[in-house]
């Protein structure tokens, strides 16, 4: 008898509840994907932190957020990376940063939406996809002006997709010169980041093809032995 009325007395939703439960849930799970359109699956486990007030870092642990930070601090040391900052930030578009996996053979991707802004003098917001796992040395190579392969390391490869973000960002971006514009910015970045830290530097061949972006063997690139940071 106890038994019985014990299951009278329970809790069971009508038609209805049901109903706006599976709508609540349907409008969650739609929400979750439009607040991430630069990523294809949705993952909970990922973390966003602002760097600055319209560049956001998207991380799956914190160690890469640390990594990302100091990355983009270095950067904005130089004067050219100063520079980069200064227009995306005034551009009135943010900026996502992204970790991806995928993103270690591409040596990082810069996207946005395909519209005439990206060259009118607008703009859009753009996303980073970038390998933030990867060693301060990088883990590409990149064929430089002598003919040879010369290091990518981590922050001239992040400063590389700045320039390609900030000129996407403003309505500058060179359509048919993409590559050669953001190559020639990360060569002025070399320079910089070399005076700045009294090293030498190697400069990159500014017409690239398909072969111009290489995996590096552990930081070793085909003319050096010498992991450069
Ligand atoms: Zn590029």
């Amino acid at each position: 008898m106890l038994h019985k009325q014990s299951l009278n007395n329970s809790y069971r939703p009508t038609l209805n509840q049901i109903n706006v439960l599976l709508i609540l849930i349907a409008i969650f799970y739609t929400q979750m994907i439009n607040a991430n359109p630069a990523s294809s699956s949705i993952n909970y486990s990922k973390e966003r932190f602002y760097y600055s007030s319209n560049i956001i870092i998207e991380v799956e642990h914190f160690k890469q957020a640390i990594k990302a930070f100091e990355w983009l601090d270095l950067i904005r040391l130089t004067e050219t990376g100063m520079e980069t900052f200064n227009a995306i930030e005034m551009s009135g578009h943010q900026l996502l940063i992204y970790h991806s996996p995928s993103a270690l053979l591409s040596a990082g991707v810069t996207g946005a939406p395909l519209s005439q802004n990206l060259t009118n003098g607008i703009g859009e917001s753009v996303y980073i996809k970038f390998y933030l796992d990867m060693e301060d040395y990088g883990s590409n190579c990149v064929l430089g002006e002598s003919g040879s392969y010369i290091h990518y390391s981590a922050l001239h490869n992040l400063m590389h997709e700045l320039v390609h973000a900030r000129h996407k960002m403003n309505g500058t971006w060179l359509y048919f010169d993409s590559e050669g514009q953001a190559i020639r910015e990360e060569n002025k970045f070399r320079i910089d980041w070399a005076t700045y830290r009294s090293t030498s530097y190697s400069l990159r061949y500014d017409d690239p093809d398909d072969e111009a972006i290489i995996m590096s063997q552990n930081g070793h690139c085909a003319i050096s032995n010498i992991p450069e940071q």
